[in-house]
């Protein structure tokens, strides 16, 4: 665990807790062959009208995944201290060497930011950046909202993200601004190693949590950028930041959001062998257990039969694999099951 009180190496020119708007970046020391007094630049605005709650939204937590850097750059620039109550922190692109370098991980310390967190003062990048976010941005949030996609090997129902909490009253909030973000799906987790990640360090502060997983495969769509635009607006209106009611889905004459899960483990199918796979079927198909969601096949030995592979449970497909060539272990099809709530 990292230590609160650590020093950070990061500076910055910004005053969090200034009215106006202000936009600069953390200032991560990073000597390299090629730059020796060299530092790392992440983008970060604040803008402010003093009193009121305070919304942090982050973006390329993971460095392929596109709908936060844009719909939050266009937030950066379209949105001023007067149509504000409260606070808005914005940082389009928290892990911005594994953006630059289109990966979902920091091409520098080779880290997950999302397992980096709460991070150490005197860490590598990454866990210098979580650190900082940690220490001096997340007290000041009451609610953050961190824009995820599938990234280059993975493809999502867009979807946003919350996790089951034990604690009623926040659940009760979570689900809330969940419904309030507007996104077609509502998905549930119950993460199995929370250990590390943005989630869990703003969900123990007691705060309200979202997550979102708006398509992928490496790249952003009309619809999946129109949905993270909205949602973040509808996330501003919902806490009273901005002084206008959220857009729902039914006033855009959609159906409502649909709230699902993967509560078990036969709901996800990996790959039982490396080969080139076939899917039989899409995202958003309805499927039975036992139904054949595609097969495996081995081009260089093609007179060997394909390995097919079968729903472990009734439900929607909710996420596939991107890549056609897939190794052994690696995540093919996500079905999600209808949640509840209890
Ligand atoms: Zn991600």
């Amino acid at each position: 665990m990292g230590n609160s009180a650590e020093k950070s190496k990061i500076s910055t020119s910004l005053d969090f807790r200034a009215v106006g708007k202000q936009v600069g970046h953390l200032v991560v020391p990073h000597s390299t062959n090629t730059s020796a007094w060299g530092a790392i630049e992440i983008p970060v605005a604040v803008i402010s009208r003093g009193e009121g709650p305070t919304a942090f939204f982050t973006g390329a937590n993971h460095g392929d995944e596109y709908e936060g850097p844009i719909a939050l750059s266009k937030l950066i620039r379209s949105l001023e201290p007067e149509q504000v109550h409260g606070t808005v922190i914005i940082m389009p692109a928290l892990n911005l060497p594994a953006f630059r370098a289109t990966r979902r991980l920091s091409p520098i310390d080779g880290m997950n930011m999302n397992r980096a967190f709460p991070g150490k003062g005197d860490g590598s990048v990454t866990s210098m950046i979580a650190h900082f976010v940690s220490t001096r941005i997340l007290p000041l949030a009451d609610v953050v909202v961190d824009i995820h996609a599938g990234g280059k090997t993975l493809d999502f129902l867009p979807c946003a993200v919350i996790h089951e909490l034990d604690d009623d009253n926040q659940m009760s909030k979570t689900l809330a601004a969940q419904e309030a973000f507007g996104a077609p799906f509502g998905l549930v987790l119950r993460e199995l190693d929370a250990a590390g990640m943005l989630d869990t360090t703003v969900e123990e502060m007691g705060k309200v949590f979202l997550s979102t997983e708006l398509g992928g495969g490496g790249t952003a769509t009309p619809e999946t950028v129109a949905i993270a635009e909205i949602g973040v607006r509808n996330i501003l209106a919902h806490f009273g930041i901005l002084d206008e009611k959220p857009l729902s889905r039914e006033d855009r004459g959609m159906a409502p959001m649909r709230l699902v899960h993967s509560p078990h483990e036969q709901c996800f199918t990996s790959a039982r062998d490396n080969g080139l796979f076939e899917p039989f079927r899409g995202l958003g198909d309805e499927v039975e257990k036992g139904d054949p969601l595609g097969q495996i096949h081995f081009i260089e030995t093609p007179e060997r039969d394909p390995l097919i592979h079968h729903a472990g449970r009734s439900g929607v497909i909710l996420c596939k694999g991107v890549p056609g060539l897939v190794g052994k272990g690696d995540c093919l099809v996500v079905v999600g099951e209808d949640y509840k709530d209890k």
